[in-house]
């Protein structure tokens, strides 16, 4: 199916097309700049900025991938979670085009989105599969037996999300926001084993009631305690060897207990999605620590591996393809659309 993806959940404005597990089109407009000075993302200029860019957006997509709205299948829009003004906007978009071109609609959950987007780089999700989501708002562990039908989480943040800890670590070592991209650079120049920082809910005494779920407000924490020592000593603070060892503690958490995960429930299948994921550390680790088990790990390009349309779209071709009932005109947006929820 020919499908049209609108995604509007946080700062990206992105519209994606796919045909089937083909990607025509991902134009994304990203008000990320204006937010940057807030050192976060202020909902209502997010919501101003999808206004302005919904419809130019769509026609952008619409010319890359050379089709027009009478060729679409199907038009899918996230419905949650995420900011409830920005989600507004896509979803009375998606209804708006849905209604003059007489195309059914799909709402869908942004995180199913994030696993499904992989599908556009590799092809069909062999299933079982154990999904890595690491975003700013999301860090969990889920078993997908049937993506259309929903995902089962096995653990989850208990505080943090991964995304998050890397935004507020950027923070306090002076790196611009979002913190992830600049923490991945500076640790390229930096030595992953400089500082021993806390790996949370990984202690012998911890797995016992949280195997599969994380933690990352103790690893901050210790991050700017370690920062403040150094400065209280008149010292500079060796911020390549912070970044590589922070990062390391968070990559070598979550893909260990990614591989457990695996190994448990006999999947030989892990898929990482989310804007972490677009980190070159938790990818070469992954890679590695799947590879010793025998587990095909696929991990999208960066690029979709951050806020876009094409996942939406990617997740609305996957239920069409499964025969999964459109939903009604009056869809709402949930800014807290269970994990459990595929589609509304
Ligand atoms: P959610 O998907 O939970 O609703 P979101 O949509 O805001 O949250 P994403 O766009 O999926 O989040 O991911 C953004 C997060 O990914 C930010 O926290 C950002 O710092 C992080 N991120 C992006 N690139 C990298 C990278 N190379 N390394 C680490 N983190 C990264
Ligand atoms: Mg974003
Ligand atoms: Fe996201």
């Amino acid at each position: 199916p020919l499908v049209l993806g609108i995604e509007t959940s946080c700062d990206e404005t992105g519209v994606g097309i796919v045909r089937g597990h083909t990607l025509l089109a991902d134009a994304v407009a990203s008000s990320v700049d204006e937010h940057a000075r807030f050192g976060g993302v202020v909902p209502e200029v997010a919501s101003r900025a999808h206004l302005e860019a919904i419809v130019p957006t769509i026609h952008r997509a619409l010319a890359d991938a050379g089709v027009t709205l009478s060729d679409v299948d199907a038009i899918a829009v996230t419905a949650g979670p995420g900011l409830a003004g920005a989600l507004l906007v896509g979803v009375a978009a998606a209804k708006g085009y849905a209604l003059a071109a007489e195309k059914p609609i799909y709402g869908v959950n942004h995180l199913a989105a994030h696993v499904a987007v992989d599908t556009l780089e590799h092809g069909a999700l062999p299933e079982p599969a154990i999904a890595l989501l690491v975003s700013g708002g999301h860090s969990s562990l889920l078993l997908v037996e049937d993506l259309a039908r929903g995902v089962t989480p096995l653990g989850s943040t208990i505080d943090d999300a991964a995304g998050e800890a890397f935004d507020k670590v950027a923070r306090l070592l002076g790196l611009p926001f979002p913190g992830g991209p600049p923490i991945d650079r500076a640790a390229r120049s930096g030595d992953p084993s400089a500082i021993p920082f806390p790996r949370g809910l990984s202690a012998a005494r911890d797995l016992a009631a949280h195997r599969y779920d994380f933690s990352f407000s103790g690893l901050k924490t210790a991050v700017a305690r370690w920062v403040e020592a150094r400065q209280r000593a008149g010292e500079p603070v060796p911020v390549e060897d912070v970044a590589a060892s922070f990062q390391e503690a968070v990559c070598d958490v979550l893909t260990a207990k990614a591989v457990d995960a695996c190994r448990a429930q006999g999947v030989n299948t892990l898929v990482i999605g989310g804007g972490v994921a677009a980190n070159s550390r938790i990818r070469s680790l992954a890679e590695e620590r799947c590879a010793r088990h025998g587990i095909t790990v696929r991990v999208p390009r960066p690029k979709l591996c951050t806020d876009n349309g094409a996942m939406v779209a990617a997740l609305g071709s996957h239920l069409v393809g499964a025969g999964v009932t459109p939903s009604r005109l009056d869809l709402p947006a949930d800014s807290s659309m269970p994990l459990t929820t595929v589609n509304v």
